[in-house]
Parts: C-alpha cells; sequence; structure tokens
C-alpha cells in the first residue's frame, strides 16, 4: 500500500510558518513524545523508581528497541543495540574490527566522512601503538584504494556534506575479497533510504537516531555486528552491561552473548522513551517509498533553485543512484543565505566551508513546502537581503 504522506505529516510537530529541510541533523518531535517521556518520567521514574529497570522495562529497551531500528535497516533480529553516541559506537565498531583482523594495520575511510569518525579513527590507532594509522582517500577513490594492507574499511554511506552515497554491497564485497571488514556509518542512512546490511554483507554498522529517526537531542546511537561475528568481536569498551552477566559483579570481565555485549554502560531511559514514541511513525512504512518520495522532492527543489536562484553549483550527485535524502549547493556566502532563509522560517544548515544543506524528509515535508522554499530562496537571491551584518555573525551551532 503506498504511503499516506499527509497522515504521516499529521504525526509530527512542526512550528507554525516553518518549513523544515534539516531533518538530515535533527529530526523534528512526533506528538506523541512529551507525553511518553512525561510517562517516563513521572509515571516511571517517580512512581517505580529503581523498580523501573524491571517493571518498565528500561534494562531490555536497548535491545527491543534495537530490533526496531533493525528492521529500517535490513538487520537480522537481535543484531542490533542502542545506546551512547555514535562516536562512542563508531569507536567501539571499529575496535572490535581491527582486533579481528590483527596482521593488518590500516584504517581506510574518506575525506567525506564526518570528521569525528576521523577523529575517533585517529584516537584508536594512538591508543593502540605506533603501527596504525588511519589512511583517507577522496569518496570516489574509496573503491580502488582497498589493497591487502588495509584492515577496516570504515565509511559513511551518505555523505553529510554532499549527499553523495557509495555503493555500500560492491564496496563491501571488494573489502572481504580483498581481506579486510567493512564498518558503516548509517548516520545518513537509517530512516532516509533503503539499506539492506544483511544482503551487504556489512561487517558491522553504527548510527545514530536523532537524524531521519527523531528521537530528539542526545538520542541514543546504535550499533549492529553481523551475526557470524557477533560471539567472536571482542569490545574494546567493555562496560558492566556488555559483561555476560552484570549482575554477579564478577571482578574479570566475560563478554556477554552476541549483541549484548556491545552495550556500555547504564542506557538513557528518557532519551529511550522519546524514541520508542518516535519509531511508531515508522509502522507499515517501506523505506523504497520514502526514499523515492524524497527523490521527487529533491528533484523539484534542485530544478526550482537552479531555474530561480543563481544557486549553480549543486554539490550533490545528479544520479537518483548516488543520493541519499539532501541536497547541497555550494556558494561563497553560503552562511549568510543560510541565515536569511532561516529568518524566513525556511530551516536548512551550512557546513564549512561552502556548503548549503537542505534535507527532504517525506514523512513530514510535501511539494507544498518545496515550492515555498525555492520561492523563499528565490526572493533572498533577487533582492541580496542575505547581504547584512546580522546574517554573517557566526552562531556556535551552524
Ligand atoms: C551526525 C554524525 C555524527 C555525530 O556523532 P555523535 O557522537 O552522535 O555526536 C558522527 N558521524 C556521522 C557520520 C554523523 O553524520
Amino acid at each position: 500500500m503506498p504511503i499516506d504522506f499527509a497522515a504521516t505529516k499529521a504525526l509530527f510537530h512542526l512550528p507554525d510558518g516553518v518549513i523544515y529541510l534539516d531533518g538530515n541533523s535533527l529530526g523534528p518531535m512526533v506528538k506523541t513524545a512529551p507525553a511518553r517521556v512525561e510517562k517516563a518520567v513521572s509515571a516511571e521514574w517517580g512512581e517505580l523508581l529503581i523498580r523501573g529497570w524491571n517493571l518498565a522495562g528500561w534494562m531490555a529497551q536497548p535491545r527491543t528497541l534495537g530490533d526496531k531500528v533493525g528492521r529500517l535497516i535490513g538487520a537480522e533480529r537481535g543484531t542490533v543495540v542502542l545506546g551512547d553516541t555514535l562516536s562512542i559506537k563508531v569507536y567501539q565498531a571499529v575496535a572490535s574490527a581491527l582486533d579481528m583482523n590483527p596482521r593488518r594495520k590500516v584504517i581506510l575511510s574518506d575525506s567525506g566522512n564526518f570528521p569525528s569518525d576521523l577523529y575517533m579513527a585517529e584516537g584508536l590507532c594512538r591508543t593502540l601503538g605506533g603501527q596504525y594509522r588511519l589512511r583517507t582517500v577522496a569518496p570516489e577513490e574509496a573503491m580502488s584504494a582497498i589493497d591487502d594492507t588495509v584492515a577496516v574499511v570504515m565509511l559513511t554511506e551518505v555523505d553529510y556534506r554532499t549527499g553523495r552515497r557509495h555503493h555500500m554491497a560492491d564496496i563491501t564485497a571488494r573489502a572481504h575479497e580483498m581481506g579486510a571488514l567493512a564498518v558503516w556509518d548509517l548516520a545518513h542512512s537509517a530512516g532516509a533510504i533503503p539499506v539492506d546490511l544483511a544482503a551487504a554483507k556489512a561487517d558491522f554498522a553504527v548510527g545514530c537516531t536523532y537524524k531521519y529517526l527523531n528521537s530528539g537531542p542526545g538520542g541514543p546511537a546504535f550499533i549492529y555486528v553481523a551475526p557470524r561475528h557477533s560471539e567472536v568481536a571482542r569490545p574494546a569498551l567493555s562496560g558492566w552491561l556488555g559483561h555476560e552477566a552484570p549482575f554477579a559483579f564478577d571482578l574479570t570481565y566475560r563478554p556477554g552473548q552476541g549483541i549484548d555485549r556491545m552495550r556500555v554502560g547504564t542506557p538513557a531511559v528518557f532519551q529511550m522513551a522519546a524514541l520508542e514514541a518516535a519509531l511508531e511513525v515508522w509502522e507499515g512504512v517501506d523505506l523504497h517509498d520514502v526514499h523515492r518520495q524524497s527523490l521527487r522532492l529533491q528533484d523539484q527543489f534542485i530544478k526550482g533553485v537552479e531555474s530561480r536562484a543563481p544557486m549553480r553549483q549543486l554539490a550533490t550527485p545528479r544520479s537518483h543512484l548516488m543520493r541519499g535524502s539532501q541536497v547541497s549547493f555550494r556558494h561563497p556566502e553560503g552562511y549568510a543565505i543560510m541565515q536569511a532563509l532561516i529568518a524566513e522560517g525556511v530551516i536548512g544548515d551550512f557546513r564549512a566551508p561552502d556548503i548549503l544543506r537542505f534535507g527532504f524528509t517525506p514523512l513530514y515535508i510535501d511539494e507544498d513546502d518545496v515550492a515555498r522554499a525555492v520561492n523563499v530562496l528565490a526572493k533572498i537571491m533577487d533582492y541580496g537581503s542575505w547581504d547584512r551584518p546580522e546574517f554573517k555573525l557566526r552562531a556556535a551551532v551552524t
């Protein structure tokens, strides 16, 4: 059955007068989230106190919600667990993957990866000692750069800046052929495009839930370990909740069964409550339909902008096969233009040095929103109204 996008839009709270094209950075709130969080705070924490861990299911939530996220990324049941932040999960996945390929010392990534992923890999190399190194190539070269020195290929499927999409199955197959493991970051994929981790034979995957999965600021990250590795992978961050028997309080660490070993410490219960509410939106939603509609909206936006605003440098590939859920344009005055757009209620964001990003999330963005966003951008460019001092002052978060 086709998705009724008007019905899904009604599930989200969007402030009056705002066209929200930044769900790729922070998804909006579902209308049921405040009551769900309030219940977790007052009825669960307030009344149950410590008993909430058992009676309200707090301890099981990282796994039960992990399965729900898993369904959206083609993961086998019981292979995904939630917790911590994405940066932590990147570290955990890459550390385990390196440990499984001990004769090789190179982590391969690309210059389109999110800096935190690269920083975490650098930090891990330092921790492991001098022999390990991170090699970073251009996104177009990632495939051909996989050679027999590479231990782990660590890539983000959809480039946070340009929206360019790697071919996950092909790159993973190449990595395996060359004796490397593949760790995929799905920050800009989960909830945006169809992902089939099992079919792609990914070894590890990680991602966050506050972007396209709408769990709210600081929502938990997730990690996937392929079933063939789940009893082999050794967690570098060996916290008590990843122990085989956390409440035995043994003095030595033994990894838990399967994906449980990737848990670290106490989960963020209120964030899990918000995520639980947000994930209900996905019941019966097929990511193929979502992505197809997103591409339609993207094309409408690109066509509108290219014909009506002097914003000629599209940073996103034109091929549908190489796109995620966002469109980016380059402009030397990108920061000021984005501030002028935000002042008019069209919210996207800016990534240095010159990228304006616009996310197209059909669950709550429709053709009228796109048409209005194009109109506002065309007006700002026609009148040069971005050229004001207040639009050039950089805020801490861009
Ligand atoms: C958003 C994003 C992050 C952010 O990591 P946090 O630890 O959640 O702050 C990391 N990597 C990628 C690829 C991202 O898109």
